[in-house]
């Protein structure tokens, strides 16, 4: 065997590749195998024979003896699981073939070039699916903005249409009221009264639930705390819903301890509509026997019970029952949407507390709740009680029958009362009477409520505001008292509530001055 020619050593140390097992051919310009050397056997070169042409007995080399130049054949796979490089190197008259075996270092290559290409397709994939999150979230924020929109719109469309439907509300049943309290009304005329009476208050909850509802759906409600004589207002309730209960025969009841607080901190008007919905419903479901509430008081929490002897409710529809809309198919002949008690559920919510169903089918039904109540500071002595008839009330509404009504509400109350019909003109009364109180349309001509209070604010007048307002909407109740009113009522205006709100809000102010 002849030694390497130390100008192809010094080739093979320039690659570095001094410790690869190498194997050597020399060939003349003819094509023929002049010599060899290394290891031709680790290429399966068994049988070399010298003047033959080199072709025939290494094949892969076939169509690339024709070099001007060095060049490299790379990761050529022999058989055998053999990979090798060629380089062909041509020096003087003929040609060196030196072969590296490069199976491990190619195994490692294909390995790596497999992961490479995992990476690339996991990146690839990776990319997708954040394109597609990215969709999906551009997607979902477009449906969210479009929810948003059309709850809105709805939301405003119901505020309208409660704005636009209460205002006459209000003229209807004060009249009807009136009208039925006249001398000279018979016992039809009473009945039919009586009916559209009936049916202006069923109209009137109706727009007052779906308006409730959409406002708890976008969060619109906000509690509005004041100090309440839970015992008074248990007591109105059982005055009004005990004629119901006896219409139906049924026993009614509104169970209190004696030791109740006199005063407790709790949004009087809330609770008083969760109470309702509950009492109503005991009385509408329950045919025979008795609708029962009990309420206690203890460690700031407000707990009521509301028990009836009637229908129940299965397991399976108590878990429906408290969703809007839900009604069970035995409450089809009755009067009802289905929103009543997912209202209360969310109200007794935002109140700080919970409610929930126990109940039997032929059992009754027992719905039982809590809400956060503080005991109130200071309860209302008769110190201050009011003088009606040394009070004068400003009353400002552009509605003549509006006007007209209040006023006869107002009188009967005892009270004195001048009227303006509008914002401008009870500016100038109010500064020039000086009334204890003022009852302001919100909605006037010339001079909106808004801008007559903010007016008489600035102008120093410090005397107690109430607004009356169409509107439910919280932002205008909001702004109602940033422009300086003390209360805000919603029409239709009930003309008990009315004179209570009015002495309530003379005692706080005579309280507070
Ligand atoms: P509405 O009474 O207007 O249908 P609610 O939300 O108040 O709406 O009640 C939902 C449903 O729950 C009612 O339709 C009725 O089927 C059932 N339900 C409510 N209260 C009672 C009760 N005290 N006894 C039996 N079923 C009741």
């Amino acid at each position: 065997m002849t030694n390497i020619p130390a100008n192809i050593v010094e080739y093979v140390q320039s690659m570095w590749m001094a410790e690869m097992i190498l194997t050597y051919l020399h060939i003349d310009t003819q094509g023929k195998l002049v010599d060899w050397g290394g290891y031709p056997q680790h290429y399966g070169l068994t049988s070399l024979t010298k003047n033959q042409p080199i072709v025939e007995q290494v094949s892969f080399l076939d169509g690339f003896l024709d070099v001007t130049h060095t060049e490299v054949l790379q990761s050529l796979n022999i058989g055998g699981n053999r990979c090798i490089n060629a380089h062909i190197v041509p020096l003087d008259d003929s040609i060196y073939v030196l072969l590296f075996d490069v199976t491990a270092e190619h195994d490692q290559q294909q390995k790596m070039q497999q992961q490479v290409n995992e990476l690339s397709i996991l990146t690839y994939r990776q990319s997708q699916l954040l394109q597609e999150l990215e969709t999906t979230r551009k997607a979902l924020s477009e449906e969210k903005q479009q929810l948003e929109q059309s709850i809105k719109l709805k939301s405003d469309f119901i505020a309208t249409l409660s704005h636009e439907l209460r205002t006459p509300l209000t003229s209807i049943m004060g009249y009807t009221e009136l009208l039925n309290n006249a001398k000279q009304a018979d016992e039809y005329e009473s009945n039919y009264l009586e009916s559209v009476k009936k049916n202006a208050n069923h109209l009137l909850s109706l727009i007052d639930n779906v308006l409730d509802q959409t406002k708890l759906e976008i969060g619109q409600i906000k509690l509005q705390l004041n100090n309440c004589s839970v015992k008074q207002l248990l007591a109105d309730l059982k005055s009004l819903f005990l004629p119901i209960a006896q219409e139906k025969s049924l026993l009614f009841d509104i169970k209190i301890p004696d030791n109740f607080p006199a005063q407790l901190t709790i949004d009087e008007l809330r609770f008083r509509q969760v109470l309702i919905n509950l009492i109503t419903n005991g009385i509408k479901y329950t045919d025979k026997g008795f609708v029962e509430v009990n309420i206690t008081w203890e460690n700031e929490r407000l707990q009521f019970t509301v028990t009836d002897s009637g229908p129940g409710i299965s397991s399976e529809s108590q878990q429906k029952i408290f969703t809007a809309f839900h009604r069970e198919h035995t409450a089809n002949k009755l009067p009802g949407v289905g929103l009543g008690l997912n209202i209360s559920f969310h109200l007794v919510e935002l109140m700080g507390g919970q409610l929930t169903v126990e109940s039997s089918p032929q059992f009754g039904s027992n719905f039982t709740g809590f809400i956060s109540a503080a005991s109130a500071q200071f309860a209302i002595t008769d110190k201050f009680q009011t003088n009606n008839t040394n009070t004068k009330i400003l009353l400002a509404d552009d509605s003549l029958d509006l006007r007209s009504l209040m006023e006869l509400y107002l009188e009967n109350g005892g009270y004195k009362v001048i009227t303006v019909n509008d914002g401008q003109e009870a500016v100038r009364m109010a500064l020039q009477i000086k009334p204890d109180i003022i009852l302001m349309d919100m909605q006037m001509p010339v001079l909106d409520g808004y801008n007559a209070v903010k007016q008489l604010r600035d102008k120093n007048f410090t005397g107690p505001i109430i607004a009356l307002s169409g509107s439910n909407i919280e932002h205008d109740r909001n702004y109602a008292f940033k422009v300086g009113c003390n209360k805000y009522i919603t029409k239709p205006i009930v003309p008990e509530d009315l004179l209570n709100i009015i002495s309530q809000v003379i005692v706080q102010h005579r309280i507070k001055s």
